[in-house]
């Protein structure tokens, strides 16, 4: 079997609360975080605003430093690399932001906006210039496009754009940090296939995070859903919609709205309790128990674990014990 390109193992963040200079509490952004991305994998992140999502995008980029664990890349701790290794790592491990608004210079043109990574890492290509406008087409623009600056471009553009200067690097893996969620709709569906048509055709690994649970079906092979800096459930796409096992998934799912209007819900919707709690104070035992209403006296006091329950899928969740 293929080893996986990605080992995050017990992955700890917390950043500290501060009053007056002096630390009063944690937050505890992601909490005790293992899971594996095969080569060639989109291996989806779901959950709340709040939930750890992008603190873990970051960290498995090396962009944090973990306060506990581990992220394997390749066989060898990220953060153990340092001069060559790191800057190659940086080279092989992109991400592309939420915001396709802030994350282009206004001041520079899109040639020098796409030339800046193959000159920070000395890529070596014979024309520059021809390099850069086979980019732009490959994501859907082209040469006329080389010497505007990011404020002539739509939201969508932009985004491509962004797209495109992760491209001139040649990545093996790509954090996609909710990279439509400030797109319309129709252009939505535009750079999420463009996003797979990348992947068929470069053998790409991404890990797609979003809240968008349709979305996130859509893009990825395998989910996990976070729920306040822990994961909660892992399952194969399909599985977790056909069959969620977790009673956050069950309710996040019983959420969605269906567009059929003749479509009346055969399963009872499942309402939780209360709000998302503080991730300074998480709940003790599982942290969804004050919200769940399937707890029971065991949930409150013992954290349940992320175990194997049937093949391929993982649950944290005394129900399955
Ligand atoms: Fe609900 Fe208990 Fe399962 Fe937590 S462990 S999700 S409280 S049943």
């Amino acid at each position: 079997m293929e080893a996986p390109l990605i080992q995050v193992k017990d992955l700890v963040k917390y950043f500290p609360v501060k009053k007056l200079f002096i630390t009063v509490g944690q937050v505890h952004a992601v909490d005790g975080v293992s899971f594996e991305i095969m080569r060639g994998e989109t291996f989806g992140l779901v959950g709340e605003s709040g939930s750890g999502k992008t603190t873990l995008g970051r960290l498995m980029l090396r962009l944090l430093t973990p306060t506990s664990g581990d992220v394997v890349y390749n066989g060898r701790s990220i953060f153990e690399l340092e001069g060559g290794e790191l800057k190659e790592f940086r080279r092989r491990a992109q991400i592309v932001f939420q915001d396709p608004y802030t994350s282009l210079n206004p001041r520079m043109t899109i040639y020098d906006i796409l030339s800046e990574p193959i000159n920070v890492h000395k890529i070596r290509i014979p024309d520059k210039r021809e390099y850069i406008v086979k980019l732009l087409e490959t994501v859907g623009l082209g040469e006329e496009h080389l010497y505007r600056y990011p404020h002539e471009f739509s939201g969508g553009q932009k985004q491509r754009i962004a797209i495109a200067r992760v491209l001139a690097l040649r990545p093996e893996f790509t954090v996609l940090d909710e990279p439509t969620s400030a797109l319309d709709v129709s252009v939505q569906a535009q750079i999420l296939n463009m996003l797979k048509e990348l992947q068929s055709e470069f053998k790409f690994t991404y890990l797609f995070i979003s809240h968008d649970l349709s979305v996130v079906k859509f893009m990825s092979h395998r989910i996990a859903v976070m729920y306040v800096g822990k994961i909660i459930e892992v399952a194969p796409s399909d599985d977790l919609f056909s069959e969620p096992l977790h009673p956050y998934t069950q309710m996040l799912l019983s959420a969605l709205p269906v567009p059929d209007p003749k479509y009346t819900r055969s399963k009872q919707i499942i309402k939780p309790r209360g709000q998302v709690p503080s991730a300074i104070s998480p709940p003790p035992g599982c942290r969804f128990h004050p919200r769940c209403p399937f707890a029971r006296e065991k949930c409150k006091a013992e954290e349940p674990e992320l175990r194997e329950v049937k093949p391929s899928r993982l649950v944290a969740c005394h129900l399955y014990s």
